[in-house]
């Protein structure tokens, strides 16, 4: 039998390879370049661990985690595999222990943190040995358009530099096309084969709601149909995490806090309890992140909009590892974009900041939007793929909760068409409720027909109207934001065609425009 047949049996106990894993495999064996693109839970790590084994010499593994590492490490201890890690909580002695076994030929495994690429000493060290490719776990961290860039991870040019023989396997569990290209080119990575695996997770039940006040009746609602199972919970702030912990203890629900402003042993005892099931949730910043392998998390939660769908579909993502069947609530409101913005805004302005502004957008658009939710992602990932038909809200109760608004649409789509195309949805929506502005008085629209037809809505509504409508693509959107009517809008004037739009996206900016005054 094939060695790596055998390997998969005998050291990992499975029995066949998964989707794309093989042809992960078979590449590196064949040293070649790889970037593999995989969803949290497909299985990444027997990619690389799986050929380690079969060549010969050492596997050197960059993660950006010690926690990451040292479950790895543990992990392949369990299959009987010798690895280890270099890291700078350890003494200079273990240190020098482990860089002996290295040399002695001892590991198949090292891993290390980027920052110790830095340094000469140590690539001048790690060029003594015999090494067969280089890992890069969690590449994205090597983007600045990804989303969590991470300036360490910029030394791993330095690889190819050193190394210009030794392949290289990156791996990420999300990546945007730009992401992509952007991780090739920092990398250097030389004719990569790249496997990209389909975005949707078909065991993972999608559902997004505007928030009702804090949203706990909701969340707790969303909860009665897990008891006794495994969840996360996401927050947005510390004191929240803690707050509503001992709110869902009131419930009878074991739950406990994980921040970054706790102590290693209290993120390491909490992450532990969960790990064994002797709490069922953990309430958490985004600090619980990468690295969590627990395969049965029958659901996730967020109490408010995360900061892109890159953070969201990765957090999500940690539910049903196990491929068993499982669920996911996204509660959010106007304030939370308020909020996010507010804090890009106090960075200085820059390349990054606009990325910010514009991943924001895309999340606050896939909240919102009718659109099937897992075709939204896949979308946003450059997949194409059917809608879901059961899997999301968008698709199981999207149409139950519609209201008519073809009359509305008819009045937008005509503004837009009456005031030129020349114009922004902002101006073309002020036209519409008569709005007394210098630059409508300016280009004389108010003597147009369409001036002030709209004055029984407020502007935030026929702001939400003028999204769905360019959801729907009746309308475009150009240079410097100009709304134009496509073929689609021009058709919905000429034939008088049906328009809804989801009932809440009109309240919400109701309320949220009634504050704002
Ligand atoms: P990722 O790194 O992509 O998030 P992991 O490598 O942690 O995913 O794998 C997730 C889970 O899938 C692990 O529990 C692992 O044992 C399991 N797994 C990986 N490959 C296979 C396979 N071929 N058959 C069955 N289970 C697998």
């Amino acid at each position: 039998m094939d060695k790596k047949y055998q390997l998969l049996h005998s050291v990992f106990g499975h029995h066949h390879f998964r989707a794309n894993q093989e042809e992960a495999v078979n590449a590196i064996l064949a040293r070649k370049d790889i970037m593999m693109i995989l969803p949290t839970g497909a299985g990444k790590s027997l990619c690389y661990q799986l050929p380690s084994l079969v060549m010969e010499g050492l596997t050197v593994v960059i993660s950006p985690l010690l926690a990451l590492m040292h479950d790895q490490i543990t992990a392949l201890s369990a299959f009987g595999i010798k690895a280890a890690m270099i890291s700078s909580m350890q003494s200079p002695q273990e240190i020098q222990e482990t860089m002996q076994a290295c040399r002695k030929g001892e590991l198949k495994l090292l891993y290390v943190a980027p920052e110790r690429l830095k340094g000469e000493s140590f690539l001048n060290f790690l060029q003594t040995l015999s090494l067969n490719f280089f890992v890069i776990d969690e590449a994205h961290c090597v983007s600045e358009w990804g989303h969590e860039f991470r300036e360490d991870y910029r030394q791993l040019f330095r690889l190819k530099h050193y190394f210009p023989k030794t392949p290289i396997a990156a791996f990420t569990a999300t990546a945007t096309k730009l992401v992509e290209h952007d991780i090739l080119h920092q990398l250097n990575l030389s004719h990569p084969l790249i496997i990209r695996a389909k975005v949707e997770r078909d065991n993972l039940t999608i559902k997004a709601d505007y928030r009702n006040g804090n949203g706990r009746d909701q969340l707790l609602s969303f909860l009665s149909a897990f008891k006794n199972e495994s969840g996360i919970i996401y927050t947005l702030s510390r004191k929240e995490t803690e707050s509503l912990a001992l709110f869902l203890n009131t419930h009878k629900i074991l739950a406990r806090a994980y921040h970054a402003g706790l102590s290693t042993e209290e993120k390491n005892e909490t992450y532990h309890a969960f790990l064994n099931d002797e709490i069922e949730v953990v309430v958490a910043t985004v600090a619980f992140g990468m690295g969590i392998d627990k395969s049965n998390i029958r659901f996730v939660a967020h109490m408010s909009l995360p900061k892109t769908i890159e953070n969201y579909y990765q957090e999500i993502g940690r539910a049903g590892r196990d491929g068993l069947p499982s669920s996911t609530l996204l509660l959010f409101s106007t304030s939370d974009i308020v909020e996010h913005k507010r804090r890009i805004g106090e960075q200085p302005a820059s390349e990054y900041q606009k990325v910010a502004y514009e991943k924001l957008d895309a999340i606050a658009k896939f909240a919102t939007s009718q659109v099937c939710r897992h075709q939204q992602v896949a979308t946003y990932f450059d997949d194409a793929i059917l809608t879901c038909k059961t899997r999301c809200d968008n698709c199981v109760d999207g149409e139950k909760q519609s209201v008519d608004i073809s009359h509305e649409a008819l009045k937008l789509l005509s503004s837009v068409y009456r005031t030129g195309q020349r114009f922004g949805l902002q101006y073309v929506v002020d036209v519409l409720m008569g709005s007394t502005n210098e630059k409508i008085a300016q280009n004389g629209h108010q003597s147009l027909s369409v001036f002030g037809i709209g004055s029984d809505k407020t502007k935030a509504q026929w702001l939400s109207i003028g999204d769905r409508l360019m959801e729907l693509d009746a309308l475009k959107v150009g240079e410097y934001r100009v709304v134009s009517l496509s073929e689609y809008g021009a058709q919905i004037i000429k034939q008088r065609l049906h328009v809804s739009i989801h009932a809440k996206r009109l309240e919400e900016r109701k309320k949220a425009s009634k504050k704002a005054k």
